[in-house]
């Protein structure tokens, strides 16, 4: 694995090998890397001749200081995993190469998207995504760019980002890799307790049932009250949303059907640590 920390320096590397006819695959993180990073770069492994990962602890679309101060940082073992992987190079840039001074700043029209659900609750959040994604982009110019349905919305929002700039670079999705337990795997989780860990197992049980409930015909007013006594049952102190959305568009809907296609989405909080999950219908 080569490891790159300058702008023009990885840009140059990749330009000299697109000259020879290699595809290349992207997968931007932040770092305190897990099994559902590993499974995108699996991804991107298939995808493309030449793997490309970056971290990056963006300051940009973090809407709460304390978040990103406490955003865990283990940067060598990042480094033996992406090694293990087979990860072919590592984009390590410092916030100068990504924010230089001069660099204006660009507003992207998200319209609605990004004023629901995360949006909602985390403002300037996808602003910061994309600002970051739009500049790696820049910089790596990948033929795939690989991202988690974990973070449902935000593969929305890239996919309108790519659309805005009109980038080539295709949008590859991957599910969710969760623990035994069913808790989606999250940097985040490495700074829950253990008993706050065993707590939070309860959201993808919790959508696991809500989603046999909306099958059943229960109504969703019934199903999203039932996730919410779970969630604050079980050790949550309170939630940010639990909605039920088209996938199309997130636009949140009242009631099930066959006919359409669907997700469940939800943030909240255990402890002062928030957590996200989904689950399509
Ligand atoms: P992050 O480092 O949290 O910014 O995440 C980097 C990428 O990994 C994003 O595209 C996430 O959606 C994806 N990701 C995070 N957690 C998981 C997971 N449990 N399974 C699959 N992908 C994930």
């Amino acid at each position: 694995m080569i490891i790159f920390k300058k702008n023009k320096d990885i840009s140059g590397h990749l330009e000299a090998l697109k000259k020879t006819g290699k595809s290349i695959a992207f997968v931007p993180t932040m770092g305190a890397l897990h099994g559902g990073h590993l499974s995108l770069v699996q991804k991107a492994r298939e995808l493309a001749d030449i793997t490309v990962c970056s971290i990056f602890v963006n300051p940009t679309q973090f809407n709460d200081k304390e978040d990103f101060e406490k955003y865990p940082i283990t940067i060598d073992a990042d480094m033996a995993q992406l090694i293990n992987a087979e990860v072919d190079l590592l984009f390590l840039p410092g916030v100068e190469e990504i924010y230089p001074e001069n660099q204006p700043v660009v507003h992207y029209d998200l319209g609605a998207l990004e004023r629901i659900l995360e949006g909602a609750f985390r403002p300037g959040h996808f602003q910061g995504v994309c600002q970051v994604v739009d500049r790696l982009l820049t910089i790596t110019h990948p033929d795939f760019l690989v991202m988690g349905q974990k973070d449902f919305q935000q593969t929305m929002v890239i996919r309108k980002l790519l659309e805005i700039t009109g980038r080539v670079t295709e949008l590859i999705t991957v599910p969710t890799l969760r623990e035994p337990s069913g808790l989606a795997m999250s940097s985040r989780n490495a700074r829950l307790s253990a008993a706050q860990s065993r707590h939070a197992e309860i959201i993808h049980a919790a959508l696991v049932d809500a989603k046999a409930a909306l099958a059943g015909h229960q109504n969703w007013s019934e199903v999203k009250a039932d996730i919410a006594t779970k969630l604050l049952g079980n050790g949550f102190e309170k939630y940010d949303y639990i909605e039920l959305c088209k996938t199309s568009d997130l636009s949140t809907v009242e009631t099930y059907n066959y006919r359409d296609s669907f997700i469940i989405l939800l943030a909240a909080y255990i402890g002062n640590i928030r957590l996200i999950d989904n689950i399509l219908l």
